[in-house]
């Protein structure tokens, strides 16, 4: 095998300042990247079945169709102070915290076709 491509030297001495400030640019490619997924997670679970396109539910109605208790993980935080007030130390635990979960059958229709479908949404919130 001979004259495959043309050789390029990236393992030669890489200067270490090529990205001045990487912190900031990989937080800013991780945020990014994040958003991305976000938008495309809502996009997607928008979209309507029958002409799939993205961002075309229209929720007409909805009504409880039943409801759930659960709980929820928190932690929280205890601190201790001296008698004078100083802070001596500080103390995390895990509680379960109480939730109920809400489930909503929704009549939804499509903003460009017009087709009707429904699907289920949940909210849960702290009792
Ligand atoms: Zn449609």
């Amino acid at each position: 095998m001979q004259g495959s491509g043309s050789s390029s030297s990236t393992f030669a001495s890489q200067p270490t300042n090529l990205l001045s400030e990487p912190c900031v640019i990989c937080g800013l490619v991780g945020a990014g990247a994040l958003l991305f997924i976000v938008v495309l997670w809502n996009g997607a679970s928008n979209a309507c079945p029958q002409c799939h396109k993205w961002w075309a539910r229209q929720v007409q109605a909805s009504h409880e169709i039943g409801r759930a208790l659960s709980s929820r993980t928190q932690t929280s935080e205890a601190k201790t102070y001296s008698t004078s007030g100083q802070h001596v130390s500080t103390t995390r635990y895990k509680q379960r915290v109480p939730t109920e979960r809400i489930t909503y059958l929704n009549a939804c229709q499509c903003k460009h076709c017009g087709h009707k479908w429904s699907d289920t949404s949940a909210v849960e919130h702290d009792l």
